[in-house]
């Protein structure tokens, strides 16, 4: 439902269930984009939060009592984000490293590099197809090749193009806070996670939370048709203001 800096938010449906994973956005504003996107909000099932950053939890506790959804997080990142958060009265707490079924969705958590206290991302599956959500990764690890190996969808960030933020006018700290082991994905990193990735699978890639100051939506485009060359495969960049539309798998 938007995806960047200034808020992030994932629907992800299948049959009556329907997950918010994240979510940056006031109610208000929540409740504008699910009409968007002709979700009825009392029809959500469940939270799902990755971790504790601002652009992925800013709306979740308002949302969270508004709709009355439990919410699913690590213990590490509800300690990092319980004064954000304010009081739940439903939380379900998940280790990163094992699956959990919410309604007709199986939930595969993997942990990423990140700057963040328990960081998670997630691979959903109905048990035929499967989505891979990536976003907020410093870099690429064996665990998280090993979990979006196969998977028939991948919505993947493409942070910023390395020459840009080196060259831009970001802080020296926040430049090298981006460019580290636990900050963001850039778009040479995830073009190689495309590059080795089994893709017999995949029909569709998104890119997600794009920088606006150091990146290009032409340049994210040029990388993907690149590094999915020859294979037919769905290719979408995503924005801050709409994400992207519905993708039936
Ligand atoms: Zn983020
Ligand atoms: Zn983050």
């Amino acid at each position: 439902m938007g995806s960047g800096s200034g808020g992030n938010a994932t629907l992800v449906e299948e049959g009556q269930t329907r997950l918010l994973v994240d979510c940056g956005f006031s109610a208000k504003e929540t409740r504008r984009r699910l009409a968007l996107r002709n979700v009825v909000p009392e029809s959500l099932s469940a939270l799902l939060v990755t971790h504790e950053h601002g652009d992925h939890i800013g709306g979740v506790g308002v949302v969270a009592r508004d709709l009355g959804l439990p919410v699913y997080i690590t213990s590490g990142t509800l300690r990092a984000a319980q004064k954000r958060l304010g009081t739940l009265a439903n939380i379900k707490e998940f280790n990163a490293h094992e699956s959990f079924g919410v309604g007709e969705i199986e939930v595969n958590p993997f942990p990423v590099p990140h700057d963040a206290r328990d960081p998670a991302q997630f691979v959903f599956s109905n048990g035929d197809r499967s989505v891979g959500l990536l976003t907020d990764a410093g870099h690429i690890t064996r665990t998280i090749q090993e979990a979006l190996k196969g998977v028939d969808y991948l919505m993947l960030e493409f942070n910023y193009e390395r020459d840009m933020l080196l060259n831009g006018s970001y802080p020296e700290a926040l430049k090298a806070r981006i460019d580290g082991d636990y900050g963001h994905l850039n778009n040479d990193q995830s073009a190689q996670l495309l590059r080795a990735l089994d893709k017999q699978r995949l029909c569709g890639v998104v890119a997600l939370h794009l920088s606006n100051e150091n990146n290009h939506p032409d340049k994210v485009r040029f990388r993907l048709s690149t590094a999915l060359q020859g294979a037919e495969i769905l290719q979408t960049v995503a924005d801050q203001e709409h994400g992207f539309d519905w993708v039936g798998i």
